[in-house]
This record gives structure tokens, sequence and C-alpha cells, in this order.
């Protein structure tokens, strides 16, 4: 992985996300980890790291992040705002990034086509491992009321 450049960094970036989802969604990230750590995706793409990502966005390093491969593994299941206790949701921060990256032309069509081949796996890996922890009991968050009402056990 390689170190972080805050020679281009721009401040905007911090801002520009923050409108999306707001500011409050982004700057209490204390960069304890535990998104990284639960991360499904995390588990099989060792350079995926929603923590550092977001450090990276609230640097200012747009062009880095946006012209990064990274920001397409996001599966979108919250495995990680289920446990951040700053109730930051990576999957909107993902999903706006993403289109940001479209529409400022950081992401050529080839690569969304390739992409589209490996997204399936992803988007199946992260709901399996999500329904195991949940069923082993790792969540004991209000968050995921979806999750746990399917998986509760009937007594
Ligand atoms: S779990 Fe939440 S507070 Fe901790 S690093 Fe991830 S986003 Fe930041
Ligand atoms: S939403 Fe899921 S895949 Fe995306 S960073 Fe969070 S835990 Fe990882």
């Amino acid at each position: 992985m390689k170190d972080i450049d805050l020679s281009t960094a721009n401040p905007e970036f911090r801002k520009d996300i923050a409108q999306k989802i707001g500011l409050e969604k982004i700057d209490p990230c204390y960069q304890c980890g535990s998104c990284t750590g639960v991360c499904p995706v995390r588990e099989v793409v060792e350079d995926f790291d929603p923590r550092r990502l977001i450090h990276m966005v609230v640097l200012g390093m747009r062009q880095e992040v946006l012209s990064s491969d990274l920001i397409w593994f996001c599966c979108l299941c919250n495995s990680c705002y289920a446990v951040c206790p700053q109730g930051i949701r990576f999957s909107r921060i993902a999903a706006e990034l993403q289109k940001l990256a479209v529409d400022e032309g950081y992401v050529k069509q080839d690569f969304l086509d390739e992409f589209v081949k490996i997204n399936g796996y992803l988007k199946d890996l992260c709901r399996r491992t999500m329904f195991n922890k949940v069923r082993a009991g790792f969540y004991g968050s209000h968050k995921m009321p979806c999750w746990q009402k399917h998986t509760k056990k009937k007594v």
C-alpha cells in the first residue's frame, strides 16, 4: 500500500462529499478501524480499507481517491455501519465517491464493464459473511433490525 501524499490535497473535497451526505456523517470518524475489522471485502482484498478511504477524504485527497479502483469494491453491505461507534455509513460515502468518479471522468467504461464481472461475487460474499455474523450474535446493534428479524432464533 502506498504512503499518503498530501502534496495535491484539496480541502474542498471533504466538503463536496459532506454536502451530499451531511458533514456529521464524516467528521466524527476517529479512525478506530472497527469498520475495516468487520469488512468482508477486506478479508479478500487486502488493500481495501474503509477507515483509510475516509481518512483520505477528510485529508482532501480528491484525485487519489476518485481515481482509485478501491472505491468500487465496497458492496454496500453496511456491516461497518453496524459496528461504527460514530454512526458513519461508509456505503453512502462509497456511493457518492463512485458517482463523482463517473461524473468527473476518473473511471473508464472499460473498467466498469470488467468490474461488473466480479461485482456479483463481492455482493454474494458480503451477503453470506454478514448473515453468518448476525446469526453468531456478532452484531448486538439495533441498527440492523431487518437482519435480526430474519435470523432471530425461535424459542
Ligand atoms: S468504525 Fe467508524 S469511527 Fe471507526 S474508523 Fe470506521 S468510520 Fe471511523
Ligand atoms: S459497506 Fe460492507 S463492503 Fe462496504 S466498507 Fe462497509 S463492510 Fe465493507
